[in-house]
């Protein structure tokens, strides 16, 4: 039950129940001090017509006292306050069981008794009919206002409203002088104080939830919100202003009855149009706030796209323009160490080695932003066409082959006969290459094992290594652009966080997805999904499809 209070949380809202609970509380002390040393203007603040009785004013201290301790509703508090809740409503059950009865029961009226008897309340000690109502509304309200329930706290907002109701009614009984508001019963009624005590009790326990209900509409920083408390001060004040004015109007004879009634519905109506007129430009003018903003944003949003265009043209002829260039160092490369140009050393021969392999980074790289690029502007998927997984595979482990023997790993690949996909073969390669090419990359023993089969209507194929593996963490972020594990900092291993980014797009571009299971310390496995083709057409293109290069030892034929 404690943590559904919103009160705690150091809000005006919670400023304002907590001023509602210390004003209930503190006029009741000071009425029972009142009746304590006989002081009449304690008891009653105007002394015109009524005082607070001596028990009204304890019901007080108890049901402010019950608002305080749910500002921090903790469980021991919460009971206190329904324990004090459940109190005040017996106390108002018993005084008006008395009333209907005639007889005081439970001797619910004799605090202070002689003085109260000098008193013109009858019967006596008993406190009015409409404070006895509220009392227990506060204490249903105090109830429902702590509890769980939804249903609950909207009945707690119900009581509290028809409390408010009451109260103000006596309060413009008292402004008005008219005892038949505040003074139900014959011989007993609601003093000025107790109006006023009640009026706070009503606020304080409804501002113990201030986003709910209706109440939401008065705190909420929302456009209805900061309407509504602009106007709704004004509004209940100024017609009560108006009333008041009538009547010493009329109590001077300025009009006669029908005059007064006339100028104060002119009175009235006009304020009602110039609130309303206000309302009305009010929201014109947040309306056109809300335009402009809109305006802002989309020129915002056409400048970043502009820009994001810019960036994928440039990169794009950034990365043709290095490919090519890149292409020749590999291909001048292989012309070297086949010996055409002159015999070439061994260690010439392994340097030629480091160049291709750097040189063949570097192209990888690019490849990845000239792909980012074309996914970009939607371009990287040219056409779907049966795929056979045997030779894409095969190719991928001659591509990886010479990296994995280099770090002393075993490479293995596995793939049923008759695996054809739906997709680009250009692409699926690519994605392999870049997953097997990071379980070779983060994997220092051990091996990289890549699996194809089919699962129903898709073929995944399954990328393990016995690598560093990969925290759940970073799991969610690895494909990411640009993300990598080890900061920049502490990088051991070479690449731009493009590789993942890459290939899950591309693999959703073509109907599949990759995914990773990973344990840190204890190697990861990629799957890639692609959709399969129906078996019938598969064993044709795999008939059709070149047989595995025996240049791939580790690939089981
Ligand atoms: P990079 O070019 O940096 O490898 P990727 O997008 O391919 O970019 O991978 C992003 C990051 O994910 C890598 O830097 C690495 O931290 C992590 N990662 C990818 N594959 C593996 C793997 N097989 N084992 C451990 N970490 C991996």
């Amino acid at each position: 039950m404690s943590d559904v209070i919103e009160a705690g949380s150091g809000t005006a809202a919670r400023r304002v129940s907590e001023a509602g609970g210390w004003a209930a509380v503190l006029l009741g002390a000071m009425v029972f001090t009142g009746w304590a040393v006989g002081n009449e203007r304690l008891m009653s603040i105007d002394m015109r017509f009524l005082a607070m009785l001596p028990n009204t004013s304890v019901g007080m201290m108890a049901t402010g006292g019950a608002i305080l301790l749910l500002q921090v509703p903790t469980h021991r508090r919460v009971l206190a306050a329904r324990t004090l809740a459940t109190f005040v409503f017996l106390l108002a059950f018993i005084v008006l069981l008395s009333r209907q009865l005639g007889v005081e029961l439970l001797h619910v009226g004799a605090l202070f008794r002689e003085r109260v008897t000098s008193y013109p309340y009858r019967p006596v000690g008993l406190f009015a009919t409409n404070s006895t109502i509220a009392f227990m509304l506060s204490a249903v309200a105090l109830w429902g206002i702590s509890s769980d329930i939804r249903a609950a706290r909207a009945v707690a907002r119900l009581c509290s409203a028809i409390g408010i109701a009451i109260a103000t009614i006596a309060l413009l009984g008292h402004l008005y002088d008219a005892p038949a508001l505040f003074a139900f019963d014959r011989f007993a009624g609601m003093a000025l104080v107790t109006a006023l005590a009640f009026m706070s009790i009503q606020v304080g326990i409804l501002f113990l939830r201030p986003h709910e209900g209706a109440m939401s509409l008065v705190v909420e920083r929302d456009l209805a919100g900061r309407l509504l408390r602009r106007l709704l001060p004004a509004t209940v004040l100024v017609p009560i202003v108006f009333g008041a004015v009538w009547l010493a109007g009329r109590e001077a004879s300025f009009f006669s009855r029908e005059s007064g009634v006339a100028l104060f519905i002119v009175f009235l109506t006009a304020w009602n149009a110039g609130a309303l007129l206000l309302s009305a430009r009010y929201l014109r003018r947040a309306d056109e706030a809300r335009t402009r903003l809109l305006e802002r944003e989309q020129t915002l949003r056409a400048a970043a796209e502009e820009a994001s265009r810019t960036k994928s043209d440039f990169l794009g002829v950034m990365s043709h323009e290095l490919r090519t260039p890149l292409n020749a160092i590999i291909g001048y490369v292989d012309l070297m160490e086949s010996g055409i140009s002159g015999p070439v050393s061994d260690a010439q021969r392994s340097h030629l080695t480091r160049i291709r392999s750097s040189a063949s980074h570097l192209i990888r790289t690019v490849s990845d932003i000239l792909s980012l690029t074309r996914l970009d502007a939607g371009s990287a998927i040219t056409a779907l066409e049966p795929v056979s997984l045997r030779q894409v595979l095969d190719e991928v482990v001659g591509i990886l082959e010479p990296l994995a023997r280099a770090k002393g790993l075993a490479l293995t690949a596995h793939c049923p006969d008759g695996l054809v996909a739906v997709g680009d073969s250009h692409r699926l390669r690519q994605i392999l290459i870049n997953l097997g090419g990071n379980g070779v990359k983060f994997t220092s023993s051990g091996s990289v094992a890549i699996e194809a089969e089919a699962r129903g209507n898709v073929i995944a194929v399954t990328v393990t290594d016995t690598g560093i593996g990969i925290s759940p963490a970073d799991q969610e972020r690895i494909f990411d652009e640009f993300w990598q594990v080890e900061g920049d900092l502490t990088r051991r291993f070479d690449g731009a966080g493009l590789g993942l980014a890459v290939s899950r797009r591309l693999a959703r571009q073509l109907g599949g997805d990759v995914t990773v299971t990973s344990e840190l310390g204890g190697g990861s496995t990629f799957t890639v999904t692609v959709v399969s083709a129906s078996l019938q057409a598969a064993s044709g293109s795999v008939a059709a499809a070149p047989a595995m290069s025996p240049a791939s030892p580790s690939f089981p034929a």
